[in-house]
């Protein structure tokens, strides 16, 4: 669908963020010339994926849907066995519920903020075996998603088997700034977690870009389709959740995917509990049809080429500015370093965010914070985290803009990078909620 959007005056944007209490997540849409909050959900969908929800089967048990859904599912991804969930954080919430529990540790690459909130909501823990050079903005490595093995398999060895329910794998590292993982890290995690008897789920939301980045970046795959890669990706797991409103391109939906029966059976209780009955779970029969569809979609070479090129577009107008960023550039956002961008700043001022609002205020574009906010407060000692990096996304939805928008875009953060050394104060935290707080949380100027 074709969208209009709207433009406004500094003036009403100074009004407005003051409304919102400096979070972006509080203001209104309509308040928002050009949205790069997030891809989830936001991208258009096609043609085909409307014609779709003419013929889905709303059936409460056993529609056709579903059992489309179910097919597109085995034939992409391998997995005998599937749940139908609302979105990722449901197929979190129900996976999770059948395989975490209190004392647990869960291993990962840079965990993503609904994962790790269902592992710590379960009195868990997750623990980040991301490579370094994925917190050094400044250093160019292929695949800075990657799992460190070598910290994987001393968390492994630290802890009885049975305090570790699997491993997860994200891909393609959404909180490290949308960065894959090569094919030949999936198979290392394989062989640990045979090794130590752990199971492996992937955390899938941009499986088809991680597919693109390892087709055009590693050595061995230049010749296979993306559908080959994904197979090949996915046999390196037991399980898989994924948050369809990213590389499945629809506006609501997810799914668990799974090997093993009696997981299976464990985890349906939940998703009858939490989400819906097995052939549905908390999705329409239409809904799960503009899925299907938009899974083929999503894993089409051409379609991946155009997406990931307008993400690289903008990333390299920011460089040609000097505004620093993360690289290489991620599949579905360019990721800006803070730090880098108001040096002057406390991190206790939590600069990513005061960029957002600066970023805001300019252009009437509205990012998102990847820093401090986000990562929330020690579960048990309660202070502040620190990550190692403070980032500014600019997360690009699919389908939707133009590269005009992203001329528009960048030529609105480098006005403000070009006056950045005036801003010297930043915000602070007048209220918020006790996990997850970066969705709500009300803010104030440092005076
Ligand atoms: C979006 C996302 C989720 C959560 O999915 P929702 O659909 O937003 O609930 C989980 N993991 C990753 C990597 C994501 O990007």
């Amino acid at each position: 669908m074709v969208e209009s959007i709207h433009r406004s005056t500094r003036a009403q944007r100074e009004q407005w963020i003051k409304e919102a209490n400096y979070n972006v997540f509080k203001l209104r849409s309509e308040h928002v010339f050009i949205d790069l909050l997030t891809d989830s959900g936001t991208g258009a969908m096609s043609d085909r994926q409307w014609s779709e929800m003419m013929v889905g089967d709303e059936s409460y048990a056993g529609a056709s849907s579903y059992f489309k859904m179910k097919d597109t599912i085995k034939e992409l991804f391998g997995f005998e066995y599937f749940l139908p969930t609302h979105q990722g954080r449901a197929a979190e919430n129900v996976l999770f519920s059948a395989l975490v529990k209190a004392g647990d540790v869960v291993p990962g690459n840079s965990h993503f903020d609904t994962t790790k909130g269902h592992i710590e909501f379960r009195k868990a823990k997750a623990v980040d075996c991301t490579i370094k050079e994925a917190f050094n903005t400044t250093i160019f490595h292929p695949f800075k998603g990657n799992l460190d093995l070598g910290k994987l398999e001393d968390v492994l060895k630290s802890y009885p088997q049975e305090k570790i329910p699997f491993i997860v794998v994200t891909i393609t590292c959404n909180s490290s700034g949308g960065q894959p993982v090569s094919m030949e890290n999936l198979r290392g995690v394989r062989q640990l977690a045979d090794k130590y008897g752990i199971m492996v789920v992937f955390d899938s939301a941009r499986f088809a870009e991680n597919a693109y980045f390892i087709k055009t970046r590693e050595a061995g795959y230049e010749n296979k389709s993306i559908r080959e890669i994904v197979l090949e990706m996915f046999s390196y797991a037991d399980a898989m959740t994924m948050s369809s409103k990213k590389d499945a391109i629809v506006n609501m939906g997810g799914f668990i995917g799974l090997r093993d029966k009696e997981l299976f059976d464990k985890a349906a209780v939940f998703n009858i509990m939490f989400e819906g009955y097995i052939t549905y779970g908390g999705m329409s029969g239409r809904d799960m049809n503009a899925l299907s569809q938009g899974l083929r979609e999503g894993t089409e070479f051409d379609y991946l080429e155009t997406r990931i090129s307008q993400v690289a577009y903008l990333g390299t107008r920011l460089v040609e500015f000097g505004v620093p960023v993360q690289q290489p550039f991620g599949g579905h956002a360019v990721f800006v370093d803070a730090r880098r961008f108001l040096p002057q700043l406390p991190k206790e001022q939590f600069q990513a965010q005061t960029l957002v609002v600066e970023l805001y205020l300019e252009g009437g574009v509205r990012g998102v914070e990847i820093g401090a906010l986000l990562a929330d407060r020690d579960p048990e000692t309660r202070e502040n985290r620190f990550p190692a990096l403070e980032l500014l996304r600019l997360t690009i939805p699919r389908r939707v803009y133009t590269n005009n928008h992203m001329d528009y875009v960048a030529t609105a953060l480098a006005n403000v990078y070009e006056r950045s050394n005036t801003i010297t104060s930043g915000l602070k935290i007048v209220h918020e909620a006790p996990i997850m707080r970066h969705f709500t949380v009300d803010l104030a100027k440092v005076v």
